[in-house]
């Protein structure tokens, strides 16, 4: 991933291409900021960009000495995570035996240590030592949840780059964290627009029934339009789903996306992910126009309801639009 590919977190990513354009490249950065919040990813990103045989502020993503990054088997750039519960001394150790050998190439050596806060004190110490005299040229970057969190020593010989929460993977991943189903909570955080209507969304009974009854639509619509008429009047007219229509064609149009994630390679962001198989068997039955449209008709639905038009008229209508494709 490079640095542009990360989604958010401007303030970081700003700050880090700026170094890297003027080659004023700090020798620790502290990646602070809550789990969730693309902090490893943006440090893999920036070990890239600062490997890279291309140069510049990102990454090309493309050179050997990118694929090797991607691949998680560069020589140059070591990945220390807790073992157990803590980052031991034996760990740092063991770094800085791997960081003393000679170089692979002219360019930088690069480390990151995941989980900081959990660093013992004779580790902390240790590190202390090698971050007051670095082996030019080697860059640290370490995560922890906050500048709060790390030793003021070890905090004073760092560069702070903040990460913010509120980007939507990071909400989803606070809801997954608290035990809520991780299908309902990326239903859930696609329609929220904060954590806590989030988490009231995926606490609902009646949001997981509409997910299931979404995916039942979604499979019938286009092949058995019958069916699906029939669906939505007894799965959702005939019970008390039909107080949340508006919700059920805001998901509805989610899964018509997932048609288009699935047919540009963005499985990774799909909302229905468990449906994965069946919408990569299906999605190529009709072009990513045709699915736009789809989308498009369910919110649109979404929105005369909204303006008083009977639920079940609008619902109707969107069925035998997108039939029709
Ligand atoms: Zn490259």
């Amino acid at each position: 991933m490079r640095i542009s590919d990360i989604p958010g977190q401007e303030r970081a990513k700003s700050l880090l291409r700026q170094a890297l354009r003027s080659g004023r490249i700090a020798h620790a950065y502290l990646f602070a900021g809550p789990s969730g919040s693309g902090r490893h990813d943006t440090a893999m990103a920036l070990a890239q960009a600062l490997l890279c045989e291309q140069g510049g502020d990102d990454a090309c993503g493309e050179c050997l000495a990118c694929r090797k990054v991607s691949h998680g088997n560069h020589p140059d750039l070591h990945l220390v995570k807790p073992d157990g519960a803590s980052v031991k001394i034996e760990q740092i150790r063991e770094l800085q035996r791997e960081l003393s050998y000679r170089t692979s190439g002219a360019g930088y050596k690069v480390y990151i240590i995941e989980a900081v806060e959990t660093m013992t004190v004779q580790a902390g110490n240790s590190l202390l030592k090698f971050l007051e005299e670095p082996p030019s040229p080697v860059v640290a970057i370490l995560i922890a949840p906050g500048a709060q969190s790390v030793l003021p020593t070890l905090l004073s010989r760092t560069q702070l780059v903040p990460f913010v929460p509120g980007d939507r993977e990071a909400m989803e991943e606070s809801l997954i964290a608290e035990g809520k189903s991780p299908l309902l909570a990326r239903a859930a955080m696609n329609l929220a627009s904060g954590l806590a209507s989030g988490r009231a969304l995926a606490e609902e009974n009646w949001f997981a029934e509409i997910r299931n009854v979404v995916i039942q639509l979604g499979r019938e619509n286009p092949t058995r339009f019958p069916w699906s008429l029939l669906t939505a009047q007894q799965k959702i007219f005939k019970t008390d789903l039909s107080e949340h229509v508006e919700t059920l064609l805001q998901l509805l149009a989610l899964w018509y996306r997932d048609m288009i994630y699935s047919m540009t390679g963005r499985d990774k962001q799909m909302v229905f992910s468990d449906q994965a198989d069946w919408i990569s068997q299906h999605a190529w039955t009709r072009t990513i126009e045709a699915w736009t449209f789809a989308m498009e008709s369910a919110l649109s639905a979404a929105r005369r309801i909204r303006a008083h038009v009977a639920p079940q008229l609008a619902m109707e209508q969107l069925l035998v639009n997108v039939r029709e494709g």
